[in-house]
């Protein structure tokens, strides 16, 4: 798919892929909090952007 990419300036192919990170830094409280998050990769210069999921 394609998508505007901040490093080229203009519409790339991207790669999106989801991930679940840990936004706590807490070990006790890590697995409570992950959060989805889509990862979309520039398929020219391999800049990557994070978006959260349910930032509603
Ligand atoms: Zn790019």
């Amino acid at each position: 798919m394609t998508e505007d990419c901040n490093a080229c300036g203009r519409d790339t192919p991207h790669k999106v892929a989801l991930k679940l990170l840990t936004e706590s830094d807490k070990p006790e409280n890590a697995k409570f909090s992950r959060e989805p998050y889509r990862v979309s990769t520039c398929m020219n210069c391999g800049h990557e952007t994070t978006l959260r999921m349910n930032n509603a």
